[in-house]
Order: C-alpha cells, then sequence, then structure tokens
C-alpha cells in the first residue's frame, strides 16, 4: 500500500473543491483533489446555469469541464471515483484512507463534500430507487420521454427540472407543500405556460407500484383528502442534506442542521480542518459562492500551514 505526504487534501470536485483546488496550486501547496463520484459536484448536474457571471446560458457540466481544465494548467487534476473513506488525525496530522486502499498523510484538509437531495422517506421510496424514482432530472429525464412523470418540491430545482421534464414528457405534475410556488420570481410566467399541472399545497405520501412505480397517492392538504395519480416517474427535489460524516467523524461541531460550523477562515473546531462550499453553515448553496468560499479556504489553509 503506497503512503505519500501531501500538504493539503481536498475532499470533494465540486465548485468549492475545484476552486480551492486552483488557489492552493498557485500557492505551491502539494495538493491533491479525492472525489467520490464524478467531477463537478452538484453544479454538473444542473441542466443549465443561467447565473454564473461571464456565461449567460451554459450546461452545468459543461462549465465544470472548463473548470476542470482550468485546473489542469496547474497541473492538478481531480482523482474521480476514487473518495475519502476515513480520516484519523494522528500527531497533528491527518491520515486518510482512499476508496482505493491507498493512504495518505496531509498536514491539512479541507472537507467539501457538499450536499445531496433530501429522501422524503416515505413508503416504496427506496426500494423504488432507480425504478421509477430519482432525484437527478438532467441523469434520468431522457428515460422518461413521451411518459408521464411528477416533479416533488416547487424550489428553484424542483421549477426548473419540471420545465426540462415537460419538455419531452406526456404529462408532468408538480407537487408541492406549500400553497404557492417557493422559487425564484423569473420562473413563474414560464411555469404558468407551461401547461405543468401544480398541485399546491399537497403533500405526497405514498409511491405505489411492485417492480417500477406505477401511481403516487398526494394528499389535499387542505382537505386531508388523497387521491392517486398514475405515472411512471417520480423525481424528488425537497431540500438538501449536508455530507457531513467525515467531518461529524473527525469531531467537528455541526449546527442543528448537520452543516459544519466555520469562522471566517473556513476553521472547523477541530484544528487542520477546513471546510468550504454547501457543506458550512451559512453556505447559500449557489456555485458562485462555493466557488468563492474554496478560494477563502484555500488561502486560510496556506496561512495555517505556513506558520506549522
Ligand atoms: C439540480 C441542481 C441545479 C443547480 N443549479 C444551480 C444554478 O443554476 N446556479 C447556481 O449557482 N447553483 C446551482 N445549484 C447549486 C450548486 O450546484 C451548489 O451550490 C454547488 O454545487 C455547491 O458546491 P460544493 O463544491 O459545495 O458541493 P458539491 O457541488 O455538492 O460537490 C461536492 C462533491 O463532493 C463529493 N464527495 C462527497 N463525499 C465525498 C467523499 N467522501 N470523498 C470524496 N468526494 C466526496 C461529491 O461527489 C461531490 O462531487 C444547483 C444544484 C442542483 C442540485
Amino acid at each position: 500500500m503506497a503512503e505519500s505526504e501531501i500538504d493539503l487534501a481536498i475532499i470533494g470536485s465540486g465548485a468549492a473543491g475545484i476552486a480551492a483546488g486552483i488557489y492552493a496550486a498557485r500557492r505551491s501547496l502539494k495538493t491533491r483533489i479525492f472525489e467520490k463520484e464524478a467531477l463537478g459536484g452538484q453544479t454538473a448536474l444542473a441542466i443549465w446555469v443561467e447565473n454564473y457571471p461571464g456565461f449567460k446560458k451554459i450546461k452545468g457540466e459543461e462549465l465544470m469541464q472548463q473548470w476542470a481544465e482550468h485546473l489542469k494548467e496547474f497541473g492538478l487534476e481531480a482523482e474521480e471515483a476514487n473518495g475519502v473513506a476515513e480520516i484519523k488525525k494522528i500527531a497533528g496530522k491527518f491520515e486518510l484512507l482512499l476508496d482505493s486502499k491507498e493512504k495518505v498523510q496531509a498536514k491539512a484538509v479541507l472537507i467539501a463534500t457538499g450536499t445531496e437531495n433530501k429522501r422524503l422517506g416515505i413508503p416504496r421510496e427506496k426500494e423504488l430507487y432507480g425504478k421509477g424514482v430519482s432525484y437527478c432530472a438532467n441523469c434520468d429525464g431522457p428515460f422518461y420521454k413521451g411518459k408521464k412523470v411528477a416533479v416533488i418540491g416547487a424550489g428553484n430545482s424542483g421549477v426548473t427540472n419540471a420545465l426540462y421534464l415537460n419538455e419531452m414528457c406526456k404529462k408532468t405534475y408538480l407537487v408541492e407543500f406549500l400553497p404557492q410556488p417557493n422559487c425564484d420570481e423569473i420562473y413563474l410566467p414560464q411555469l404558468e405556460k407551461s401547461g405543468i399541472e401544480a398541485l399546491y399545497n399537497s403533500e405526497l405520501t405514498e409511491i405505489k407500484g411492485e417492480k417500477r412505480v406505477k401511481s403516487l397517492v398526494v394528499k389535499d392538504r387542505a382537505t386531508g383528502k388523497g387521491k392517486e395519480i398514475a405515472v411512471d416517474g417520480v423525481f424528488i427535489y425537497v431540500g438538501l442534506s449536508p455530507r457531513n460524516e467525515l467531518a461529524k467523524k473527525l469531531g467537528c461541531e455541526l449546527d442543528e442542521k448537520g452543516f459544519v460550523k466555520i469562522n471566517g477562515k473556513n476553521e472547523t473546531s477541530v484544528k487542520g480542518v477546513f471546510v468550504a462550499g454547501d457543506l458550512g453553515s451559512g453556505a447559500l448553496a449557489q456555485t458562485v459562492w462555493a466557488a468563492g468560499d474554496g478560494a477563502k479556504a484555500a488561502l486560510a489553509v496556506y496561512d495555517y500551514i505556513r506558520k506549522l
């Protein structure tokens, strides 16, 4: 088993991780970026990004590919499908165990593992995952061409994904717990014109189907009555949960929602452990913000290592 020592281990290659990588490399910190899944994080899953300065409208995946190329200019590449399974703090340094079973020693770690879509925890959601239940319209949407789907949650993610699905699906429902959509106003005219059937003040209580999703039970919150709607797929966008397992095991203090508490220098309560992007408490869950936060964290790590 190879063992190597670096200055900084960046965990996650979303906006925060890549921006941190660029800044760390420019300060000549010996850095590696580990990515459990695929490069680009949540931004790479966005169908269109329309609010990243310099790009009027760009596919999320394309934007993040450009970031990866920029990173390469500084001799750094995210190591995809090689996540960090465990981190131990030993004598002031960190020992990381990678999914590849390699062990790496680092002077500091920057955890930028972001968030994942919340699960509803309702009957059949888990069993039918990948069989009609999805959390990513960009990944799975094309399988539902000409079919009936429902999107759960009318926040920005839910609404933009419902609009995307509606372009190719025979019928799209949008189910929202609140009495009105919870998205930015800019999407409202498009939503109204779309032909999407919106069920507000409504709660998805059950997914039905043996081998695949067949229907949904949606409760009208005003009357308490449930109705069944036949669909082939359901896309769930009801908020985000922090991917805090590594920080939690290291003993980093968390806030009441499970986000990692950090100070203005992105330091956690554990010395040498920094957090950036959506995982940090106070996160705005936007690409531009996560990038700035990653850059700030990398500079703070540089100061920390210089003083060691
Ligand atoms: C569908 C969707 C559309 C969006 N659209 C927009 C938009 O248009 N504009 C905008 O500004 N924002 C948008 N956002 C929000 C934006 O994508 C996030 O704010 C941003 O991605 C946060 O970046 P991050 O680096 O903190 O985390 P993430 O992008 O979540 O990246 C975290 C990375 O860490 C990896 N990881 C997790 N655990 C481990 C581990 N143990 N080891 C190694 N790697 C690990 C993950 O696989 C992931 O790649 C969207 C989000 C979603 C879900």
